[in-house]
């Protein structure tokens, strides 16, 4: 029984990202079963899930051709490795797939798990590029403050979240920049005079670090957990720039941003970015099975594989053939409903519009978004920007308020999240965004105002 489970959990079960203390006095649901976008607890509440999972499940909960694909490929080869020279059907049909569902010029891909071991796959397929070429000091990594890229130890590093750099992670080799959030940091500037000035926080990162040795710079397009981080648009254009004058490798996070979040099949297109590697994970499975990878263009993939040498990097699991059924199974769905095109068309525009509306709550601040991503941040004084409460114990108040209510949101800062899967209907958006605002209700009468 529940209660049974939820003591077992208190007991045994280390939970990632949580507070041990409210969790050992509290507890936490015990999630049993999802249908659609609803999650179900076990003591029967449903949820509307407006986080997508953990922003991986885009096409809902009842996608019974992945699960049947998965369920196949375990009954005909459950598993077998890519190391040396074998392969495996699924992992082969995926990386072409996924070689032709992205920019022109991305033709390799490069598996792993998860997003963490991606992005740690991406620094050490940058540095064995730059050796390869002759160019041993060219090592160093930018990335940015507040970003998240993954938990591995190097994954954290190029994270920019201080509660994590505060646990003694970090990397002498990777840099932090300021992030593009207006809101926050732009004080009088307009977001495009902000834009421009924090893009060119990079070339003056470049500068103090000598351009010789710096490899890369590292960024999502829109930064997610990092409160759905709306980059002005001079943003990219001038970062692009930077990197395409100063030699510099472009790395694109789209581990969130992929496969539809927001409104194009790749972040970097929303934004017309041109990276030289993409990270990728989460809603290639739809969050079904655990995937990641990095998908590798033409510049690195010549010389690594004109190398003719061994790139001495793989995980067991490095293109796990059920896991690539799940891929290709989900891929095949993105395509054939054209759901990424509808959603951007039908219902984002509903979501953002929805959304938009909060601008007049008293305690709303600022509301961004792009396609099926947004966040509404909180604020005791429009004017001032003040914060509803010290440690951002208003938005965590709020995310409580909504959960307890039956809407799966987060909090993020000061800010209210939300990233619903693609499927949502119009109506579904409707009641995200009424119970959202019933939280925002409550929060400011809560707080007095
Ligand atoms: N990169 C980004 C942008 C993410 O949001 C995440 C996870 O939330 C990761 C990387 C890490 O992915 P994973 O949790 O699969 O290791």
């Amino acid at each position: 029984d529940t209660a049974t489970l939820r003591q077992l959990d208190q007991s045994h079960h280390l939970h990632p990202f949580t507070d041990f203390g409210n969790y050992a006095r509290d507890g936490g649901r015990i999630i049993s079963r999802a249908e659609h976008i609803y999650i179900y607890d076990s003591d029967g509440n449903a949820m509307l899930d407006g986080m997508s999972g953990l922003w991986c499940c885009n096409l809902g909960y009842s996608q019974k051709a992945i699960v049947e694909a998965v369920y196949h490929q375990m009954q005909e080869l459950p598993y077998y490795n890519n190391f040396f020279r074998c392969s495996n059907q699924p992992a082969v049909e995926l990386a072409s797939q996924l070689a032709r569902l992205s920019p022109a010029d991305f033709n390799h891909v490069f598996f792993t798990n998860s997003g963490s071991e991606a992005n740690d796959t991406n620094i050490r397929l940058v540095h064995r590029y730059y050796d390869l070429l002759g160019k041993p000091e060219k090592k160093q990594i930018i990335s940015r403050k507040n970003a998240y890229h993954g938990s591995t130890i190097a994954a954290s590093s190029l994270g920019g979240m201080q509660a994590m750099h505060d646990q003694a992670i970090g990397l002498d080799y990777v840099h932090h920049i300021n992030q593009p959030h207006w809101f926050e940091l732009g004080g009088d500037r307009s977001p495009d005079e902000f834009g421009i000035a924090v893009a060119r926080e990079l070339e003056t990162k470049i500068d103090e670090l000598g351009e010789e040795r710096v490899a890369a710079f590292i960024a999502e397009p829109i930064q997610g957990a990092g409160g759905v981080i709306i980059p002005p648009d001079t943003y990219w254009p001038e970062v692009q720039r930077i990197c395409d004058e100063r030699d510099i490798l472009l790395i694109a996070d789209e581990v969130i941003c992929g496969f539809g979040r927001t409104g194009t099949w790749w972040g970097s297109e929303t934004y017309g970015i041109r990276p030289h590697l993409m990270t990728f994970a989460k809603a290639i499975t739809n969050g079904y099975m655990p995937l990641g990878g990095v998908l590798v263009s033409d510049t690195l993939s010549d010389v690594l594989l004109g190398s003719g040498g061994e790139f001495t990097h793989g995980l067991t699991y490095s293109g796990h053939p059920a896991s690539c059924a799940a891929g290709l199974a989900t891929l095949g769905i993105l395509e054939e409903t054209g759901i990424i095109d509808s959603a951007a068309r039908d219902i984002a525009p509903h979501f953002q519009r929805r959304l938009r509306e909060f601008i007049d709550h008293p305690i709303v601040g600022e509301v961004r978004g792009r396609g099926m991503f947004a966040a509404v941040e909180l604020v005791r004084d429009k004017g001032s920007r003040e914060r509803l409460a010290a440690k951002s114990a208003g938005a965590v108040y709020c995310r409580d308020q909504a959960n307890n209510n039956g809407l799966m949101v987060r909090q993020t800062g000061d800010a209210m999240i939300t990233a619903p899967p693609l499927v949502c209907s119009i109506e579904e958006i409707d009641i995200l965004a009424d119970k959202l605002g019933q939280a925002l209700d409550a929060t400011a009468s809560h707080y007095g105002i």
